[in-house]
């Protein structure tokens, strides 16, 4: 993408010609995140700093969302990281409203690091990678039982 190139040649006894490309890399190049077809994506939310959508391999999930930092950076302010946490947990009690838990994955050993985000998946059994997520530190659940809990704590007349 922005990458900057550049072609030099290097002259050796008037006749003896070398050609070299050198590569410079201003941003970071391919990456999947920065060159999002958000045409072709479901959006759930875009604001200024962050887009949440749903992600393109669903590894066998019913649902499969992330929420994408706009710029390549690998870390983001606390603020901000907190203001994208809140907004990815909201979406998510809506989106995985079919399953009792739904979990927030820290992206520290995701294939795309480098890029800030965050993948919220469901705990199917059966998907694809079912065992990475349960190897992977979860930054929150999503506890779509909590809600339902407290009510029947309240209907029952407990305090
Ligand atoms: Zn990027």
């Amino acid at each position: 993408m922005l990458a900057e190139t550049w072609r030099v040649k290097i002259v050796i006894d008037d006749d003896v010609i070398i050609e070299h490309q050198f590569v410079r890399t201003l941003k970071a190049v391919k990456c999947p995140l920065c060159e999002l077809d958000v045409k072709r994506e479901k959006i759930f939310h875009e604001d200024k700093w962050f887009i949440t959508l749903r992600t393109e391999n669903l590894k066998g999930h019913r649902e499969r969302i992330m929420i994408v930092y706009k710029e390549h950076e690998h870390s983001i302010p606390r603020k901000l990281y907190e203001r994208g946490l809140d907004i990815v947990s909201k979406i998510s009690r809506n989106v995985f409203s079919y399953t009792p838990k739904a979990v927030i994955m820290d992206s520290t050993f995701a294939t795309i690091n480098d890029h800030w985000h965050l993948v919220v998946t469901d705990l199917d059994p059966t998907s694809e990678d079912f065992d990475q997520i349960l190897a992977t530190q979860w930054v929150t659940v999503v506890d779509n039982t909590a809600e339902e809990a407290a009510n029947r704590v309240y209907s029952s007349g407990a305090v």
